[in-house]
């Protein structure tokens, strides 16, 4: 038998999310509509489905997005999983493409890459003709990471438009990723000024927003040419903000991982006495104390401090002291029924929001989904 935790993730809670974003782009675009008169197009959208879709499994990701336009993602073997798990709408590589090898895949696949580097171009000059490769040309707004800077644009644009010429490249469109959609309003001005700039007359798609900028600015994915958005976080029902009101519920996105372990002791100390290593919290009061079959070995964030929510029995209770390996302890004074083999809530379903618990750890849901382990054993909910 498995150790008691469980994690479970609800493929109707992907979709339902996935909904919910395209609601969000059809209220902003009948607004734009109102506005300009113009008839602008809606957005496609990619489920972006790194990172083992954010620790939700991949097939999970495949099939809970079954609605998306496209799946977008880093690792060429996880693309081709796709394929053969019966995807055959569009997929981009993210950040492209890694090694002249990598290119026959991608043709084989009919998989959509970005192209950031003049290393890829040169490898695209030398791969063979006859198997057009779609491409969004990535350009740098101010993240400092990948593409081209923004001056370079038209020069690269007439190099894919050669190798379109041969056959190896086919549609062209654009892509920018925004450092500070989640950040001061005004985040985005810059990066879409010069978007727009180095755009200006070059024909083809365009894609900008993560879930941030879907949620905050919608309206950027939208105008005359055809636009793709990349949403991810916000798929899985957490919320790209740290602010008080742009939560995951304000914006209706329903947990898709939850997280539960269940208490395998429960310890009474004195006033006084301390619990787990470094003796970090003690009893101002005869307490009861919750020890819980979860640790950072489960990804659970070592870093969550005292104080950190979790749910017993439906009742809205805290960590005490230092998570540990395989364990954490829970104040149980809240809750004076609860005995070993209760479950925990740790996150999702019945228990704290990811984002609150990844709030006390100091970090983001992203982090703390990315990170559920190998060893938890999954319940799928379809
Ligand atoms: C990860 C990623 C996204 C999705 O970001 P979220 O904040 O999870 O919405 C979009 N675009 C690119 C290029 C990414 O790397």
């Amino acid at each position: 038998m498995p150790r008691p935790i469980r994690a479970t993730i609800s493929l109707p809670a992907l979709s339902y999310n996935l909904q919910v974003v395209r609601n969000h782009l059809e209220l902003a675009h009948q607004r734009c509509q109102d506005k300009t008169g113009n008839p602008l197009r809606l957005p496609f959208i990619w489920a972006v489905i790194k990172a083992n879709a954010y620790g939700h499994g991949l097939e999970n990701g495949i099939r809970g997005f079954a609605q998306a336009d496209g799946l977008a993602l880093i690792d060429l073997n996880d693309a081709i999983r796709c394929r053969e798990q019966g995807w055959d709408k569009k997929i981009l590589m993210l950040e492209g493409f890694f090694e002249q090898a990598d290119l026959p895949y991608l043709q084989e696949n009919n998989i959509t890459t970005s192209v950031h580097h003049i290393e890829q171009i040169k490898m695209l000059e030398k791969m063979p003709a006859g198997k057009p490769l779609d491409v969004f040309l990535k350009l740098n707004t101010g993240m400092n990471r990948l593409g081209f800077r923004p001056a370079d644009c038209a020069a690269r644009f007439q190099d894919l438009r050669a190798l379109q010429k041969q056959g190896r490249v086919g549609n062209i469109g654009f892509m920018s990723h925004f450092s500070s959609a989640d950040g001061q309003p005004g985040g985005v001005d810059e990066p879409v000024r010069l978007m727009n700039q180095a755009t200006h007359g070059l024909p083809g798609a365009l894609s900008l927003c993560n879930s941030a900028a879907t949620l905050r600015y919608p309206s950027l994915a939208f105008n005359e040419r055809d636009n793709w958005v990349r949403p991810g976080v916000c798929l899985y029902g957490a919320s790209p903000f740290d602010t008080a009101t742009e939560t995951a519920a304000a914006f209706g996105l329903q947990s898709a991982m939850s997280l539960r372990a269940k208490l395998l002791s429960v310890q009474h100390i004195e006033k006084g006495e301390s619990v787990g290593y470094g003796a970090t919290f003690t009893a101002a009061h005869h307490t009861r104390v919750g020890v819980v079959a979860c640790g950072y070995a489960d990804g659970y964030p070592r870093h969550a401090p005292t104080g950190t929510p979790v749910m017993v029995n439906g009742v809205r209770t805290k960590i005490i002291g230092r998570v540990s390996m395989d364990m954490l302890t829970v104040d149980l004074d809240p809750v004076p029924r609860a005995q070993e083999g209760d479950w925990v809530n740790l996150w999702g379903q019945n228990g704290p929001h990811i984002d609150e618990v990844a709030s006390h750890a100091g970090t983001i849901s992203y982090e703390l989904m990315c990170a559920l382990a190998k060893r938890v054993p999954v319940d799928i909910e379809e």
